[in-house]
């Protein structure tokens, strides 16, 4: 079996975070190492490692991150003046957690192509 994801902990309060939102499908909380003034996690609470390994099954949480983090970004006011969303896939992409999660990321402009 996987070994537990630092994010699964997270999701079960085994390890502290600042929680922005939590449902039934996700749990949402502040990077611990911000790249924007605003800079939060959207992670489902079903352990799925990277988006490269969702399936079909998975439709209806992967589009929960999406509409849950715009949602996020209307209800705290940053939504007009823009944010980014990025998920990091694999060893290229830069994913150093394998846990599923969308970045959030506002409250500065921010360039483009990154880096
Ligand atoms: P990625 O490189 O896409 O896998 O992103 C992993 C993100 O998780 C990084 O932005 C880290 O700063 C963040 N991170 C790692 N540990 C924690 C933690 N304990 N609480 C909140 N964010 C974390």
């Amino acid at each position: 079996m996987a070994e537990t994801t630092l994010f699964e902990k997270i999701c079960a309060k085994e390890i502290p975070a600042a929680i922005v939102h939590e449902d039934d499908l996700c749990v949402c909380f502040k990077d611990i190492s911000p790249q924007a003034p605003i800079h939060y996690l959207v992670i489902p609470r079903k352990p799925i490692p990277r988006v490269g390994e969702a399936g079909p099954e998975d439709q209806s949480v992967l589009g929960h991150l999406l509409l849950t983090a715009s949602q996020i970004a209307k209800n705290e006011g940053f939504s007009d003046n823009g944010f980014r969303l990025v998920i990091n896939n694999g060893p290229d992409g830069g994913e150093a957690v394998p846990h599923l999660h969308v970045h959030l990321l506002a409250g500065r402009p921010l360039k483009w192509p990154p880096g």
